[in-house]
Protein backbone atom coordinates (compact mmCIF):
# COMPACT_ATOMS: atom_id res chain seq x y z
CA UNK A 1 0.00 0.00 0.00
CA UNK A 2 1.25 3.46 -0.85
CA UNK A 3 0.45 6.84 0.73
CA UNK A 4 -0.01 9.94 -1.74
CA UNK A 5 0.85 13.42 -0.59
CA UNK A 6 0.65 17.04 -2.00
CA UNK A 7 0.74 18.86 0.55
CA UNK A 8 3.86 21.09 -0.30
CA UNK A 9 2.34 22.25 -3.69
CA UNK A 10 0.31 24.59 -1.38
CA UNK A 11 -2.51 26.86 -2.29
CA UNK A 12 -1.97 30.16 -1.88
CA UNK A 13 -5.33 31.42 -0.19
CA UNK A 14 -6.48 35.06 1.41
CA UNK A 15 -6.54 35.64 5.49
CA UNK A 16 -9.99 34.01 7.13
CA UNK A 17 -10.37 31.62 3.90
CA UNK A 18 -12.52 28.72 5.34
CA UNK A 19 -10.63 25.86 2.97
CA UNK A 20 -8.21 24.02 5.86
CA UNK A 21 -4.99 24.11 4.18
CA UNK A 22 -3.03 23.24 7.20
CA UNK A 23 -5.02 20.31 7.36
CA UNK A 24 -3.19 18.45 4.90
CA UNK A 25 0.69 19.15 6.14
CA UNK A 26 -0.45 18.10 9.72
CA UNK A 27 -1.88 15.11 7.91
CA UNK A 28 1.11 14.23 5.83
CA UNK A 29 3.27 14.96 9.29
CA UNK A 30 0.83 12.39 11.68
CA UNK A 31 1.03 9.37 8.62
CA UNK A 32 4.91 9.96 8.53
CA UNK A 33 5.28 9.68 11.89
CA UNK A 34 4.08 5.82 11.66
CA UNK A 35 4.51 5.04 7.36
CA UNK A 36 7.11 6.83 6.03
CA UNK A 37 8.50 4.50 4.36
CA UNK A 38 4.89 4.24 2.19
CA UNK A 39 4.61 7.80 1.45
CA UNK A 40 5.02 8.96 -1.49
CA UNK A 41 4.80 12.14 -3.96
CA UNK A 42 2.93 11.56 -7.41
CA UNK A 43 3.52 13.10 -10.77
CA UNK A 44 0.83 15.77 -11.67
CA UNK A 45 -1.83 14.83 -13.96
CA UNK A 46 -0.97 15.13 -17.24
CA UNK A 47 -3.55 17.57 -20.11
CA UNK A 48 -4.27 13.96 -21.67
CA UNK A 49 -5.20 13.04 -18.01
CA UNK A 50 -7.56 16.15 -17.54
CA UNK A 51 -9.10 15.76 -21.12
CA UNK A 52 -10.20 12.70 -20.70
CA UNK A 53 -13.24 14.29 -18.06
CA UNK A 54 -12.86 17.97 -18.80
CA UNK A 55 -13.95 19.88 -21.57
CA UNK A 56 -11.08 21.35 -23.52
CA UNK A 57 -11.70 24.54 -23.23
CA UNK A 58 -12.24 24.86 -19.89
CA UNK A 59 -8.60 23.06 -18.91
CA UNK A 60 -7.20 25.45 -20.94
CA UNK A 61 -8.65 28.59 -19.27
CA UNK A 62 -7.40 27.21 -15.78
CA UNK A 63 -4.38 26.61 -17.29
CA UNK A 64 -4.18 30.23 -18.54
CA UNK A 65 -6.00 31.66 -16.14
CA UNK A 66 -8.56 32.83 -18.35
CA UNK A 67 -11.53 32.03 -16.06
CA UNK A 68 -14.24 34.62 -15.60
CA UNK A 69 -14.66 36.02 -12.53
CA UNK A 70 -18.11 34.09 -11.89
CA UNK A 71 -16.28 31.32 -12.29
CA UNK A 72 -13.49 31.53 -10.43
CA UNK A 73 -16.22 32.50 -7.30
CA UNK A 74 -17.98 29.53 -8.02
CA UNK A 75 -14.76 27.33 -7.44
CA UNK A 76 -14.02 29.41 -4.51
CA UNK A 77 -10.59 29.97 -4.64
CA UNK A 78 -8.29 32.99 -6.12
CA UNK A 79 -6.47 31.90 -9.30
CA UNK A 80 -2.57 31.26 -9.22
CA UNK A 81 0.09 28.92 -11.05
CA UNK A 82 0.05 27.21 -7.52
CA UNK A 83 -3.94 26.86 -7.83
CA UNK A 84 -3.30 24.53 -11.24
CA UNK A 85 -0.61 22.88 -9.89
CA UNK A 86 -2.02 21.63 -6.98
CA UNK A 87 -5.07 20.77 -8.48
CA UNK A 88 -2.73 18.89 -10.98
CA UNK A 89 -0.93 17.35 -8.01
CA UNK A 90 -3.99 16.15 -6.43
CA UNK A 91 -5.73 14.24 -9.34
CA UNK A 92 -2.15 12.54 -9.74
CA UNK A 93 -2.48 11.27 -6.68
CA UNK A 94 -4.88 9.65 -6.88
CA UNK A 95 -4.32 8.37 -10.27
CA UNK A 96 -1.36 7.03 -8.59
CA UNK A 97 -3.66 5.47 -5.59
CA UNK A 98 -5.13 3.46 -7.69
CA UNK A 99 -2.43 1.74 -9.46
CA UNK A 100 -1.18 0.99 -5.97
CA UNK A 101 -4.59 -0.17 -5.04
CA UNK A 102 -4.82 -2.20 -8.17
CA UNK A 103 -1.10 -3.73 -7.40
CA UNK A 104 -1.10 -4.30 -3.58
CA UNK A 105 -4.94 -3.93 -2.69
CA UNK A 106 -4.91 -0.64 -1.49
CA UNK A 107 -3.94 3.13 -2.45
CA UNK A 108 -3.95 6.44 -0.84
CA UNK A 109 -4.05 9.62 -1.34
CA UNK A 110 -3.81 12.37 1.38
CA UNK A 111 -5.85 14.84 0.05
CA UNK A 112 -8.47 14.49 -3.32
CA UNK A 113 -11.74 13.44 -3.44
CA UNK A 114 -12.79 17.17 -5.53
CA UNK A 115 -16.16 16.13 -6.47
CA UNK A 116 -17.95 18.87 -7.25
CA UNK A 117 -15.52 19.51 -10.32
CA UNK A 118 -18.12 19.13 -13.49
CA UNK A 119 -16.54 18.71 -17.05
CA UNK A 120 -16.80 22.18 -18.15
CA UNK A 121 -16.63 24.20 -14.60
CA UNK A 122 -15.23 24.25 -11.39
CA UNK A 123 -17.34 24.25 -7.90
CA UNK A 124 -16.72 24.41 -4.21
CA UNK A 125 -13.14 24.31 -3.91
CA UNK A 126 -12.63 21.83 -6.32
CA UNK A 127 -11.06 22.50 -10.10
CA UNK A 128 -10.66 19.32 -11.43
CA UNK A 129 -12.75 16.12 -10.48
CA UNK A 130 -9.49 13.67 -9.46
CA UNK A 131 -11.66 10.65 -9.11
CA UNK A 132 -13.33 11.11 -12.38
CA UNK A 133 -9.81 11.28 -13.61
CA UNK A 134 -8.22 8.70 -12.33
CA UNK A 135 -10.89 6.19 -13.36
CA UNK A 136 -10.87 7.28 -16.92
CA UNK A 137 -7.03 6.76 -16.44
CA UNK A 138 -7.23 3.31 -15.05
CA UNK A 139 -9.76 2.50 -18.07
CA UNK A 140 -7.53 3.86 -20.78
CA UNK A 141 -4.24 1.65 -19.17
CA UNK A 142 -6.44 -1.08 -19.45
CA UNK A 143 -6.08 -1.18 -15.54
CA UNK A 144 -9.37 -1.17 -14.49
CA UNK A 145 -12.72 -1.80 -17.28
CA UNK A 146 -15.76 -1.10 -14.70
CA UNK A 147 -15.13 1.16 -11.33
CA UNK A 148 -17.10 2.13 -8.29
CA UNK A 149 -16.65 5.64 -7.38
CA UNK A 150 -18.00 5.87 -3.74
CA UNK A 151 -18.48 9.19 -2.19
CA UNK A 152 -19.14 9.18 1.47
CA UNK A 153 -18.32 12.95 1.52
CA UNK A 154 -21.39 15.03 3.43
CA UNK A 155 -21.79 16.69 0.22
CA UNK A 156 -23.38 15.44 -2.64
CA UNK A 157 -20.59 14.06 -5.46
CA UNK A 158 -22.57 16.33 -7.97
CA UNK A 159 -19.57 16.15 -10.52
CA UNK A 160 -18.96 12.75 -10.26
CA UNK A 161 -22.43 12.14 -10.76
CA UNK A 162 -22.46 14.33 -13.96
CA UNK A 163 -19.72 13.30 -15.67
CA UNK A 164 -20.28 9.73 -15.53
CA UNK A 165 -24.36 9.67 -16.11
CA UNK A 166 -25.10 7.46 -18.83
CA UNK A 167 -21.74 5.50 -18.71
CA UNK A 168 -22.34 2.27 -17.50
CA UNK A 169 -18.35 1.11 -16.50
CA UNK A 170 -18.55 4.24 -13.81
CA UNK A 171 -21.20 3.40 -11.19
CA UNK A 172 -21.52 6.42 -8.70
CA UNK A 173 -22.35 6.40 -5.62
CA UNK A 174 -23.31 8.84 -3.06
CA UNK A 175 -24.04 9.43 0.81
CA UNK A 176 -24.81 12.47 1.80
CA UNK A 177 -27.03 15.28 3.75
CA UNK A 178 -30.09 15.53 2.13
CA UNK A 179 -29.87 19.81 3.03
CA UNK A 180 -25.99 20.43 2.45
CA UNK A 181 -24.54 21.88 -0.31
CA UNK A 182 -25.15 21.06 -3.56
CA UNK A 183 -28.52 22.81 -3.77
CA UNK A 184 -29.08 21.17 -6.64
CA UNK A 185 -28.10 17.82 -6.93
CA UNK A 186 -26.98 15.56 -10.02
CA UNK A 187 -28.38 12.00 -10.14
CA UNK A 188 -25.79 9.53 -8.99
CA UNK A 189 -26.55 5.77 -10.04
CA UNK A 190 -27.28 5.50 -6.06
CA UNK A 191 -27.88 8.49 -3.64
CA UNK A 192 -28.86 8.02 0.12
CA UNK A 193 -30.24 11.28 1.21
CA UNK A 194 -29.73 11.85 5.06
CA UNK A 195 -31.63 14.22 7.05
CA UNK A 196 -29.89 16.74 9.40
CA UNK A 197 -28.70 15.27 12.24
CA UNK A 198 -28.20 12.19 11.50
CA UNK A 199 -26.32 10.63 13.70
CA UNK A 200 -24.10 7.10 14.17
CA UNK A 201 -26.43 4.06 14.38
CA UNK A 202 -28.74 5.16 11.36
CA UNK A 203 -25.94 6.52 9.42
CA UNK A 204 -24.44 3.07 9.47
CA UNK A 205 -27.36 1.41 8.92
CA UNK A 206 -27.94 3.31 5.94
CA UNK A 207 -24.43 2.50 4.67
CA UNK A 208 -24.76 -1.00 5.92
CA UNK A 209 -27.97 -1.05 2.96
CA UNK A 210 -26.13 0.47 0.40
CA UNK A 211 -22.52 -0.96 0.50
CA UNK A 212 -23.73 -4.33 -0.59
CA UNK A 213 -26.05 -3.04 -3.10
CA UNK A 214 -23.72 -0.24 -5.07
CA UNK A 215 -21.12 -2.74 -4.92
CA UNK A 216 -23.69 -5.69 -6.52
CA UNK A 217 -24.81 -3.16 -8.78
CA UNK A 218 -21.47 -2.35 -10.06
CA UNK A 219 -19.01 -4.85 -10.58
CA UNK A 220 -16.66 -2.91 -10.33
CA UNK A 221 -12.50 -4.00 -10.55
CA UNK A 222 -11.65 -0.76 -8.23
CA UNK A 223 -13.38 1.08 -6.05
CA UNK A 224 -12.36 4.55 -5.55
CA UNK A 225 -13.41 5.64 -2.04
CA UNK A 226 -14.25 8.98 -1.04
CA UNK A 227 -13.72 9.06 2.91
CA UNK A 228 -15.01 12.61 3.89
CA UNK A 229 -14.32 13.69 7.46
CA UNK A 230 -17.27 16.04 7.45
CA UNK A 231 -20.28 13.84 8.34
CA UNK A 232 -18.88 14.61 11.61
CA UNK A 233 -20.63 15.96 14.19
CA UNK A 234 -18.15 19.02 15.19
CA UNK A 235 -18.00 20.20 11.07
CA UNK A 236 -18.81 23.17 10.24
CA UNK A 237 -20.41 22.60 7.28
CA UNK A 238 -21.78 19.49 7.69
CA UNK A 239 -25.19 18.80 8.81
CA UNK A 240 -25.14 14.89 9.90
CA UNK A 241 -23.84 14.42 14.03
CA UNK A 242 -21.56 10.88 13.24
CA UNK A 243 -18.92 10.38 15.98
CA UNK A 244 -15.12 9.83 15.17
CA UNK A 245 -16.60 6.38 16.28
CA UNK A 246 -18.75 6.01 13.81
CA UNK A 247 -16.59 7.52 11.20
CA UNK A 248 -14.03 4.61 12.19
CA UNK A 249 -16.56 2.20 12.18
CA UNK A 250 -17.93 3.11 8.86
CA UNK A 251 -14.26 3.26 6.80
CA UNK A 252 -13.65 -0.39 8.02
CA UNK A 253 -17.27 -1.47 6.90
CA UNK A 254 -16.31 -0.11 3.21
CA UNK A 255 -13.00 -1.25 3.66
CA UNK A 256 -13.73 -4.93 5.10
CA UNK A 257 -16.17 -5.50 2.28
CA UNK A 258 -13.74 -4.65 -0.70
CA UNK A 259 -11.37 -6.97 1.19
CA UNK A 260 -13.66 -9.48 1.18
CA UNK A 261 -14.82 -9.20 -2.09
CA UNK A 262 -10.88 -8.82 -3.23
CA UNK A 263 -11.30 -5.57 -4.99
CA UNK A 264 -8.31 -2.75 -4.67
CA UNK A 265 -9.30 0.24 -3.00
CA UNK A 266 -7.90 3.81 -3.39
CA UNK A 267 -8.56 6.08 -0.41
CA UNK A 268 -8.98 9.66 -0.65
CA UNK A 269 -9.71 12.17 2.46
CA UNK A 270 -12.08 14.67 0.55
CA UNK A 271 -14.12 17.29 2.91
CA UNK A 272 -13.05 18.00 6.33
CA UNK A 273 -14.22 21.51 7.75
CA UNK A 274 -14.41 20.62 12.08
CA UNK A 275 -13.98 23.60 14.08
CA UNK A 276 -10.86 22.27 15.35
CA UNK A 277 -8.77 21.10 12.59
CA UNK A 278 -6.89 18.33 14.97
CA UNK A 279 -10.20 17.09 14.69
CA UNK A 280 -10.47 16.64 10.72
CA UNK A 281 -6.39 15.21 11.26
CA UNK A 282 -8.07 12.64 13.87
CA UNK A 283 -10.42 11.32 11.42
CA UNK A 284 -8.37 11.59 8.13
CA UNK A 285 -5.70 9.83 10.24
CA UNK A 286 -7.92 7.08 11.47
CA UNK A 287 -9.04 6.24 7.92
CA UNK A 288 -5.14 5.70 7.19
CA UNK A 289 -4.39 3.34 9.97
CA UNK A 290 -7.76 1.82 8.96
CA UNK A 291 -7.01 1.50 5.12
CA UNK A 292 -3.33 -0.10 6.63
CA UNK A 293 -4.72 -2.33 9.04
CA UNK A 294 -6.70 -3.89 7.27
CA UNK A 295 -5.50 -3.62 3.77
CA UNK A 296 -1.61 -2.64 3.47
CA UNK A 297 1.17 -5.26 1.93
ZN1 LIG B 1 -17.66 17.80 1.71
Amino acid sequence: MRIFYADQFVLPLPAGHRFPMPKYSALRERVAAVAADRMRVADAASDADLLRVHDAAYVRQVVDGALDAQAMRRIGFPWSQAMVERSRRSAGATIAACRSALESGCGVNLAGGTHHAHAGFGEGFCVFNDAAIAARAMQAEGRAGRVLVLDLDVHQGDGTAAIFAGDDSVFTCSMHGRANFPFRKSASDLDIELDDGTADAPYLAALRVALPRALDRAHPDLVIYLAGADPFEGDRLGRLKVSKRGLAQRDGLVLDLCRHAGIGVAVTMAGGYARRIEDCVDIHFTTVQTAAQMLAR
